[in-house]
């Protein structure tokens, strides 16, 4: 493996002793340190940016549930690192971080090692389990692409089996779909699955299969959804996912799901063959081992200033960086709003550490929430003020669809969003990833064995 910086660059950059700056990762976090990078560095041609993902596109995952219920098409929310790139001096490096060798400076994915002068450390998370893997068989996760678009294959085709179906315990199987973990993604998923079976699935399979016999359930471990919400607004969207028939189970423990039955601790168990895990996420595994000092949950101690406490010129943000909220003396939760932030006073810093300027002390104070509910209705939270309702969800929309990175998706987006209040949404399987035609679900924890379906 070369080690090497892209010979190509040197075609418009200075060759003489540039300063490299590597960012691992083009989430919120890593795009857009890229981003003001570029803004703030504009005076000093000398230094290189390059940003490192295994994808080529940035992920906007707020609206992943959208996808997954065929009211946005893929695309809209994945916008090509490349082409957010093309009119800066950024350059995008598509390949997997294999190793971070901090001692000797070297980033290495399958394609080259790449030596850094400055690290930008925004990798993300994972999937957490907490310890279940072993006793969970063919589930969905939201976090990607495929996952959507696997759930929505999946949800067309229990409805393509319950239509043909005879037995009512099979079809009520197929028919129920449980989705674990009362935080955002877990409310919004289910609220969108309820409106999507019921409002668009329905419709095309009304004339074998009946509202009764769907069943939407979000389970949540703890005794309230929504923690970070006020208590009075989860309150609110806990009766509102009841008022339209989702079935909310408060201090549901998940002790195992195998061959399409959940069990609950405690309760009786349910058929249902589909599960969808969205209840937490830990560190991306190569941050967690790296050895620089980390929190309970292997997130990277940062100063103020972003950098880590035990390494200089290694910079962390979005969700690897454990950052202290000034007024809360807690870190600041792992949210796209966080990531974004961050990302600007890390630029800014690394700016001032080049241009020998002042450095800044990240300090923000939490805006507010916003989740929507399915069937146009979200809850706002910002300070003082609260709003619920489709003025909520019509806000919501507008609010995530301006923060797309490219322009032309926004407007798809915006023209989406106005057909689906009008007209029906899309109920076609995606054809993105030929992976899941033979195994229609995600790689299961434990590949042991089929369930019901
Ligand atoms: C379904 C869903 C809905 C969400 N909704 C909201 C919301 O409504 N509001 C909100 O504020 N937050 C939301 N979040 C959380 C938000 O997405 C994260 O907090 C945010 O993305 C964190 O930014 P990040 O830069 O740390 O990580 P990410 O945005 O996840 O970026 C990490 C990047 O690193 C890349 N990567 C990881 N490992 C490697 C590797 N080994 N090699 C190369 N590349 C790698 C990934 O491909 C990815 O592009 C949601 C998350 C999910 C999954």
């Amino acid at each position: 493996m070369a080690e090497s910086q892209p010979t190509e660059m040197s075609g418009n950059l200075p060759a003489e002793k540039p300063h490299r700056i590597l960012v691992l990762g083009a989430g919120f976090g890593g795009l857009y340190t890229a981003v003001y990078l570029d803004r703030f560095l504009k005076s000093r041609p000398d230094v290189w940016i390059t940003v490192i993902d295994r994808r080529n596109y940035f992920l906007f995952t707020p609206m992943l549930h959208s996808t997954a219920t065929g009211s946005l098409e893929p695309r809209y929310i994945a916008h090509s690192v490349r082409k957010i790139f093309r009119r800066t001096r950024v350059h995008a490096h598509i390949g997997e971080v294999q190793s971070i060798d901090l001692k000797n400076r070297i980033v290495r994915t399958e394609h080259r090692a790449l030596p850094f002068d400055d690290l930008v450390i925004a990798l993300g998370s994972e999937t957490n389990f907490y310890g279940l893997e072993s006793r969970l068989e063919n589930i969905f996760t939201l976090k990607s692409l495929k996952d959507a678009s696997a759930i929505n294959n999946h949800l067309i085709r229990m409805f393509e089996k319950a239509y043909w179906e005879e037995s009512p315990e099979s079809r009520r199987a197929a028919l129920t779909f449980v989705v674990v973990g009362g935080g955002p993604t877990g409310v919004e998923l289910a609220g969108e699955i309820h409106e999507y079976a019921h409002r668009e699935l329905l419709r095309d399979f009304g004339r074998r299969i009946s509202k009764e016999e769907i069943r939407v359930i979000l389970v949540e471990a703890t005794g309230r959804i929504l923690p970070s919400l006020p208590e009075k607004l989860s309150l609110e969207a806990l009766e509102r996912l009841r008022k339209i028939g989702i079935e909310v189970i408060l201090e549901g423990r998940l002790e195992e799901y195998r061959k399409g039955i959940m069990q609950l601790s405690g309760r009786a168990s349910v058929r249902a063959e589909t599960l969808i895990w969205a209840a937490g996420v830990r560190t991306n595994p190569l941050t967690a081992a790296l050895a620089l000092e980390k929190d309970g949950q292997n997130r990277i101690r940062v100063k103020g200033t972003l950098e880590s406490v035990s390494m200089e010129h290694v910079w962390v943000v979005g969700d690897n960086a454990s950052c202290l909220n000034p007024w809360e003396g807690r870190p600041y939760p792992p949210t796209a709003q966080t990531a974004v932030r961050q990302a600007r006073t890390v630029a800014q810093n690394i700016a001032a550490r080049l241009l020998k300027r002042p450095e800044k002390i990240f300090a923000h104070n939490h805006v507010g929430g916003f989740v929507s509910i399915g069937d146009n209705y979200a809850l706002l939270s910002a300070k003082q003020f609260t709003l619920s309702g489709i003025l909520g969800w019509f806000l919501w929309n507008l609010v995530y669809i301006h923060k797309l990175p490219i322009v032309r998706y926004r407007l798809f987006s915006t023209f989406g969003l106005f057909l689906k209040v009008f007209f029906e949404r899309a109920t076609t399987e995606i054809d993105l990833c030929p992976e899941y035609e033979d195994a229609p679900r995600v790689a299961s924890v434990d590949r042991g064995g089929p369930s019901g379906g």
